[in-house]
C-alpha cells in the first residue's frame, strides 16, 4: 500500500529502514523542518512497534499483533511522509541518486541507511540445518509463534543478550528451554563471570539447561523433532531452533547495496 505524501516531491530525503532508527530520524527532522518531503522505504509493513517486546511478549501474554503500537497509516499522516512498505532495496546509485527495489526506482536528494542488523548464515551441518529461526521482525515472530503452537522444547543458539532474554521470556511462558553457547558464561562480553553466575542461576530456576563451552555440531530431522549434536557428544531434542546470532554491521549491508562506491551523499 503506498500512503500519498502531503507534499509530491520527486527528489525527496529518503530513509530506508522502518525500525526505530529510521523513525527517530524522521521525528528529529520534522522538529526543524516541517515542510520537506520525506519517503521511507521498508521491507516490512511500515507499522511502528518496540523490537524489545518481541523478547518478552510470551511473559507478557501479547499476541504479534497486540505488539503493533501504530499503524502504517497514523505514522505516514503524523509525520507527514510517504512510505513505501513491503519494498526491499537491492541497490544504490549514489552518483544518479538512485535506489533500485523491489517496487521500482526512486530518486533521492539526501538518503539515510537505517538498516539495523542482520543474521549471521550458520556453519551446521544436518539435513535440518535451514530449520533454525531467527526473530528480527514482527512478521518473524509471528511465524515463530506459529511453528511453536502445541510444541514444547525450544532450543536456543547463543547465550547473549537476546537468548537470554527469550530464555526468560519462553520459559515464563511455559516452554522447556535448552540454551547452547561456546562461551563458558552467559552474556560472555557483557557481565563479569559473578554476575553472569547469577543470571545464570535465576535461568536455572526457571528450568533452562544450559549447554556452554559447546557448540552445535549438527542438527537433523528427527521425526517430528529436531536431534541437536553438540561438539561435546551431547545431544538435544527440540520443537524449535532459535538463533541470537546478529551480525551489527548495517554498514556492510549497505556497502553490498551500492552500485558505485561513493558516500558522501549517504549520512
Ligand atoms: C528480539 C530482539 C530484542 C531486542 N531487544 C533489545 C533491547 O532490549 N534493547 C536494545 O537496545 N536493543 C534490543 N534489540 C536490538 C534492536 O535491534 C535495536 O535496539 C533497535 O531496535 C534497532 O533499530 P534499527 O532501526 O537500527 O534497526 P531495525 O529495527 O532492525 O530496522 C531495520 C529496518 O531496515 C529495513 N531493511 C533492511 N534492509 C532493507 C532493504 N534491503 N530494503 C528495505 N528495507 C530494509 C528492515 O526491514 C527494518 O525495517 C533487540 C533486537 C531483537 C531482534
Amino acid at each position: 500500500m503506498n500512503i500519498p505524501s502531503p507534499v509530491p516531491v520527486t527528489h525527496p530525503i529518503t530513509i530506508i529502514g522502518s525500525g526505530l532508527a529510521a523513525y527517530t530520524v524522521i521525528r528529529e527532522i520534522r522538529k526543524i523542518n516541517t515542510e520537506v518531503g520525506i519517503v521511507l522505504i521498508t521491507r516490512e509493513p511500515g507499522y511502528f512497534y518496540s523490537k524489545p517486546m518481541l523478547s518478552t511478549a510470551f511473559a507478557s501474554k501479547k499476541t504479534a499483533s497486540q505488539l503493533i503500537m501504530t499503524p502504517i497509516e497514523k505514522m505516514a499522516s503524523s509525520l507527514g511522509i510517504t512510505i513505501y512498505p513491503n519494498t526491499t532495496v537491492t541497490r544504490i546509485d549514489p552518483l544518479d541518486k538512485k535506489i533500485s527495489s523491489s517496487s521500482g526506482d526512486f530518486y533521492y536528494s539526501k538518503l539515510v541507511l537505517a538498516l539495523g542488523a542482520d543474521q549471521m548464515k550458520l556453519d551446521l551441518e544436518g539435513n535440518a540445518a535451514d530449520q533454525v529461526l531467527f526473530i528480527n521482525d514482527l512478521e518473524d515472530y509471528q511465524k515463530f509463534r506459529d511453528r511453536i503452537e502445541g510444541k514444547r522444547k525450544i532450543g536456543i543458539l547463543g547465550a547473549g543478550l537476546i537468548g537470554c532474554e527469550f530464555a526468560n521470556d519462553l520459559s515464563l511462558g511455559g516452554f522447556d528451554v535448552d540454551v547452547i553457547d561456546l562461551a563458558p558464561q552467559v552474556l560472555g562480553r557483557l557481565l563479569p563471570l559473578a554476575a553472569a553466575q547469577v543470571l545464570q542461576e535465576k535461568l536455572s530456576a526457571l528450568g533452562v539447561t544450559w549447554h556452554l563451552s559447546t557448540t552445535v555440531h549438527s542438527m537433523n530431522h528427527q521425526i517430528d523433532q529436531f536431534k541437536i549434536e553438540l561438539a561435546n557428544g551431547g545431544t538435544i531434542n527440540c520443537d524449535a531452533v532459535l538463533s541470537d546470532h546478529w551480525t551489527q554491521t548495517p554498514y556492510s549491508t549497505g556497502k553490498r547495496l551500492w552500485a558505485r562506491y561513493a558516500d558522501r551523499d549517504c549520512c
